[in-house]
């Protein structure tokens, strides 16, 4: 059966596009060797800059998606047969590291509790363990886990990383963070920071997007592994003059110029992440008034871009899920790998408002009660009502711009 009216897609990326980038994207296919195209290259990648917060950085762009972004900037810095430090707090922290160990990297893969952030001294004491030899050429680190709902504090990383004097890769993964919770790619000294078109951006799945640091470029430069596609050295050559080596996703690139104007010029960065964490405190209080647990071990990891609800014992979140979708036209995020069954993911990331998020926590508590799980019909609803209606008001959209 069909539902009329908007459809709910609350999972954690793909994310809502706006009516205003499907425009922008609705167009005749253009020449992308020709003047339009180079100056929409142009205007894109410094507005890409401020989003990844870097003035040093160099942002590369490709038609792909996240996973094509790890390999990107797993590629171009490190040689087969390198080490590389990395931790499995959720599935997609566990498939950065297999996508390294796929392509041939010597991969320490330590294991950590799917629910805790990425700790600090943990990253300390394994670097300050390594005697050398073969030293860790990289750490990868997830800054959101997509997974559990995690925010890991990457700078406090880099301040481990430098703590225990070591020079390996700061690899970052920011896609279902980037342009949501704030990014500080030059303030973490990261070198790759890497991420996907279709969360924060708004955009629909088909780019990966890279910002680069001078020393990754320098280690791109002398080596790295064999490549082709993923190589980024003809892309940065030919985007100087707006131009790229081979036929890039031209509309998306259409929509990525609107996003940016939404984001960055419109409504402003700091205004941009302090609604996220607005709408996110949203949902922890309705997650709260249902008794439910997050699954995020403590609070000051909580994600402002999603909230992964564990369901009560003997209860089935794949249950929930299917009843939303098909009572109510609410899609909501699966329990992924070793969690299914066990959570759903609510994701407040992207072109979304506080009704919005009203609508789907009504969404979650219907689909809730009608699977079984026990939670006080519109106790959610209004936890999160009382936190909009005195909701501290906007920040000048211009402050973060000059800071950048
Ligand atoms: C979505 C996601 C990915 C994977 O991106 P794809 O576009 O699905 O390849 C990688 N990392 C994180 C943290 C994600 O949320």
């Amino acid at each position: 059966m069909s539902i009329s009216g908007r459809h709910f897609l609350q999972i954690p990326g793909p994310t809502n596009v706006p009516d205003r980038i499907l425009r922008a994207m609705d167009r005749p296919v253009v020449d992308h060797r020709g003047p339009e195209f180079a100056e929409l290259t142009k205007e894109i990648l410094p507005l890409l800059k401020e989003v990844f917060g870097t003035h040093e950085g160099t942002v590369v762009i490709y038609p792909s998606s996240g996973t094509g972004a790890w390999e990107a900037a797993l590629v171009n810095v490190l040689s087969p047969g390198e080490r590389i430090l990395a931790f499995n707090y959720g599935h997609f922290s566990e498939l950065f590291a297999r996508t390294a160990r796929n392509l041939g990297y010597d991969v320490e893969e330590v294991p950590l509790r799917w629910g805790q952030e990425l700790p600090a001294e943990e990253v300390e004491a394994h670097l300050r363990a390594d005697d050398g030899e073969n030293p860790y050429a990289a750490v990868l680190v997830v800054h959101n886990e997509t997974s559990t709902g995690v925010t890991s504090d990457v700078g406090a990383i880099r301040d481990a990383i430098d703590a225990a004097g070591h020079d390996a890769l700061l690899i970052v993964d920011t896609v279902s963070s980037l342009a949501s919770i704030e990014v500080k790619h030059d303030e973490w000294r990261a070198d790759v920071t890497l991420t996907g078109s279709q969360k924060g951006l708004m955009l629909p799945p088909g780019l990966a997007l890279l910002c680069v640091s001078p020393r990754a470029l320098e280690r791109g430069t002398e080596g790295g592994a064999p490549r082709n596609f993923f190589d980024w050295r003809p892309i940065i050559r030919d985007n100087e003059a707006g131009f790229f080596p081979y036929t890039p996703a031209t509309l998306l690139l259409f929509g990525l110029r609107e996003a940016l104007k939404m984001l960055v010029e419109e409504e402003g960065l700091s205004n941009v992440y302090a609604r996220h964490r607005s709408l996110a405190e949203g949902v922890r209080a309705a997650v709260e008034a249902w008794g439910l647990r997050n699954l995020c071990e403590k609070p000051e990891f909580y994600s402002n871009t999603l909230t992964a609800v564990v369901v009560p014992e003997g209860a089935d979140s794949d249950e929930v899920i299917r009843v939303a979708r098909e009572r109510f036209g609410l899609a909501l995020g699966v329990g992924l790998s070793r969690i299914k069954g066990r959570v759903f993911r609510i994701g407040h990331l992207g072109a979304l408002n506080e009704l919005e998020v009203l609508g789907t926590l009504g969404g979650v508590e219907m689909a809730l009660i009608e699977s079984g799980v026990p939670v006080e019909l519109g106790s959610g609803v209004r936890a999160a009502q009382q936190l909009f209606t005195r909701k501290p008001t906007e920040v000048a959209g211009d402050q973060d711009r000059a800071a950048v």
